[in-house]
């Protein structure tokens, strides 16, 4: 098990996968392994490149972890997080029988180690995983509000180009309908002609393209 000392340093790697993980368009969370000073497992969220709503950082570490370890147990190993881990996480974390568990950002939504359950250290459980929270947390829960806030910019800026696109339609429609109602032939004819003069057009481009 490594020590508290190298806690910043290892939790720094968990963090670098995460970033990697926002490049990528994922949520930016990521994981570490580590067993003695060595590290067996990086994990990094990959749920919509891999359709799988279990691909976690956690539990892609610890995939990869056992595969190293060639063992499904990692007792002695600390789990490296840079977000609190959820209900899944915290139950894969004990069936591992990881030793430690170091988060950074608490996750007051879904986090399972205290902030909406308690999976991790309940109880009625018999392992028990040595936990430290809230190390680096500022600067891992920056992370998380700041990824969303651009998400949220980019999807009311689409909301608004969609609108726009919208709007912009109504107005060739509005005058045609109120011609068509106040009976002006002449005006609707003035509408209706660009219109059958540019379809020749386009068909005779598509054609020459073919
Ligand atoms: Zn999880």
């Amino acid at each position: 098990m490594p020590s508290s000392e190298n806690d910043e340093i290892y939790l720094r790697q968990a963090l670098a996968e995460a970033n990697d993980a926002e490049a990528n368009g994922e949520v930016p969370v990521g994981a570490i392994v580590v067993h003695g000073d060595k590290i067996i497992g990086r994990g990094q969220n990959r749920v919509l490149r891999d359709s799988d709503p279990t691909a976690h950082a956690e539990i892609v570490a610890l995939r990869e972890a056992g595969l190293a370890l060639k063992n499904y147990r990692l007792e002695d190993c600390t789990l490296y997080v840079t977000l609190e881990p959820c209900a899944m996480c915290a139950g894969a974390i004990l069936h591992a029988r990881i030793a430690r568990l170091v988060y950074a950002a608490p996750d007051p939504k879904a986090g399972a180690c205290g902030s909406v359950l308690s999976v991790m250290n309940h109880p009625q459980l018999n392992h028990k995983v040595e936990v430290t929270p809230n190390l680096l947390a500022e600067e891992c829960s920056t992370l998380l509000t700041t990824f969303f806030r651009k998400r949220r910019q980019e999807k009311s800026q689409a909301r608004i180009l969609q609108n726009d696109a919208a709007t912009e339609k109504t107005p060739e429609k509005a005058p045609r309908e109120t011609l068509i109602a106040s009976k002006k032939k002449k005006a609707t004819k003035k509408v209706t002609k660009p219109a059958t003069k540019k379809t020749p057009a386009k068909k005779k481009s598509l054609a020459s393209h073919l």
